[in-house]
């Protein structure tokens, strides 16, 4: 028996991939969806920012998602790991951790970014509850509280003046050398952000909720909520696998249609781009299918005529 070449495998299920399945489902092409379950946001309680959804639980989210998808029958799901992929545009083959193969014309990375461990002692316990990277994501939870932001340098200059719009009580912790010019501390000052660089022994918590942020030099700063600045890795390393630029900051590079550098090969979502928010994931996938379906479809199209 002759194995089915589906139209697109998309490896990942987060917003990115999951709108892609929707469209190229409505789009009457044979899909599957290969997603381990574990998106970065998954140690978050709500999911805000997102017209419709504002508060859901990722994993609600997922499950909505799913299930409006399941009126498309031509889509379906593998709860598996992608671990190789091989082949060129018209025929890829992609195997799972679980030993299954799939075979496809075309290929989706909507695979997210991973934290890289967290290696400030305390920090596990409370992100997602009371830790936070994004204010537009959690701010609004802790407007007006007293705050530390983890960061340095230039993206600190960057950041402090963005938090300020959610509170102005809030205190930065470099944790090491805090990378910033005397104009920059100044700037700080007249602002009046205590600024420490002293490194972080621990951050104490009670039920997921920061109490105190403790500098080796014994300065304790008690505080209800923590920013920082993550440290991201691209979700799978298939994209390099199958020979796909990466960019500087470590994402697919893409055109603005999620092309990749392999034809055949799209990306969609935080991996393929630098707004990390499920609203703009979801909308690249919904772009990035339709790339893809008036690709497949103009080959038929080509192929019959
Ligand atoms: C703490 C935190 C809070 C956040 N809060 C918000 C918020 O409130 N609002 C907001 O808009 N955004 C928020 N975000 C950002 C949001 O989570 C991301 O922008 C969004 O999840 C990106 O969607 P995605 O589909 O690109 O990737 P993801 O949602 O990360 O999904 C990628 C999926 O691909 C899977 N995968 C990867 N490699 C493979 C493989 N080889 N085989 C099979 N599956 C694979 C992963 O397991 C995962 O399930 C938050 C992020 C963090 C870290």
């Amino acid at each position: 028996m002759t194995k089915q070449i589906l139209d697109v495998v998309i490896i990942g299920g987060g917003p990115a991939g999951l709108n892609a399945a929707l469209m190229l489902g409505r789009a009457r092409k044979q899909v599957k969806v290969i997603d381990e379950g574990r998106p970065r946001n998954a140690v978050t309680r709500e999911t805000h920012g997102f017209l419709t959804r504002d508060g859901i639980s990722p994993g609600e989210f997922r499950r909505i998602a799913r299930e409006e998808i399941s009126s498309y029958p031509s889509v379906s799901f593998a709860s598996d790991t992608a671990v190789s992929i091989a082949g060129t545009d018209g025929h890829f083959h992609i195997s799972t951790a679980g030993g299954a193969t799939f075979e496809c014309k075309k290929v989706l990375f909507a695979i997210g970014m991973k934290d890289r461990p967290l290696n400030i002692p305390g920090l596990a316990e409370v992100y997602g509850t009371s830790a936070f990277v994004c204010p537009y994501c959690d701010g609004w939870e802790l407007r007006d509280e007293p705050l530390v932001v983890i960061n340095k340098g230039a993206e600190l200059m960057h950041f402090a003046p963005v938090l300020a719009g959610w509170t102005n009580r809030f205190t930065i912790c470099t944790n090491g050398p805090d990378e910033l010019t005397d104009a920059q501390r100044e700037e700080l000052q007249r602002h009046q952000v205590p600024l420490f660089d002293s490194p972080i022994r621990q951050i104490e918590s009670s039920g997921g909720i920061v109490q105190r942020v403790v500098l080796e030099d014994g300065t304790a700063i008690p505080c209800r909520g923590i920013f920082f600045k993550p440290d991201l890795v691209i979700g799978s390393d298939l994209p390099r696998q199958i020979g796909c630029s990466i960019t500087e900051t470590g994402m697919v590079a893409t055109d603005e249609f999620g092309k990749t550098s392999v034809p055949g090969v799209y990306s969609a979502g935080d991996a393929a781009s630098r707004q990390h928010q499920a609203i703009a994931a979801a909308s690249m996938g919904g772009l990035v299918a339709a790339a893809m379906n008036n690709e497949l479809n103009g080959e038929a199209w080509r192929q019959n005529g």
